[in-house]
């Protein structure tokens, strides 16, 4: 799969059947990029839908979580994001990085419990740049 960062700035198409996203790219070039749907997900509302049944304790529509690993009344599954509450939770993209990171090492520690978790970081870390495609 091919990833693109850019603002869509138009469509095309015909007969209702999408062609093509006109897009302005990072550079400011302006390219069509083709395709046959586009999902735009803005993420404006909360809507738990079947995860309501997974047996999480809820509080106002919200999960809590702990603010050490982000997990949920359930161990092992762990919640970040808009959708969970916690004393002083802000509702911000720079927040969840921060819950994720931490959730991402406990749930390591589930998935290879034998093994070293190694904290490196990706200013640093040659084989972190080499997964990231940019060493
Ligand atoms: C106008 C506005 C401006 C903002 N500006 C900033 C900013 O400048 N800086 C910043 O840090 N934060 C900003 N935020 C907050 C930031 O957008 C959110 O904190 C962040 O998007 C939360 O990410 P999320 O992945 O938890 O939730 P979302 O971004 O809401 O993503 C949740 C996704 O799950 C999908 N979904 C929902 N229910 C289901 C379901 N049942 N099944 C499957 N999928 C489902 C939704 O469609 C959505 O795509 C802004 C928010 C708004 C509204």
């Amino acid at each position: 799969m091919d990833f693109l960062l850019g603002q869509v700035s138009g469509l095309k198409g015909e007969d209702g059947q999408l062609s093509a996203l006109t897009l302005r790219k990072e550079d400011g070039d302006i390219i069509d990029w083709e395709c046959d749907d586009l999902l735009p997900f803005f993420g404006l509302t909360m809507k738990l839908g079947p995860i309501a049944d997974w047996g999480l304790n809820l509080h106002e529509n919200l999960v809590p979580t702990d603010t050490e690993k982000f997990e949920t009344n359930v161990p092992g599954i762990f919640a970040i994001g808009d959708i969970i509450t916690y004393p002083g939770k802000l509702k911000l993209i720079l927040s969840a990085f921060h819950e994720g990171a931490l959730a991402a090492q406990k749930a390591h520690r589930y998935i290879y419990p034998e093994k070293k978790l190694v904290f490196q970081y990706t200013t640093s870390s040659t084989s972190l740049q080499r997964k990231l495609g940019v060493a």
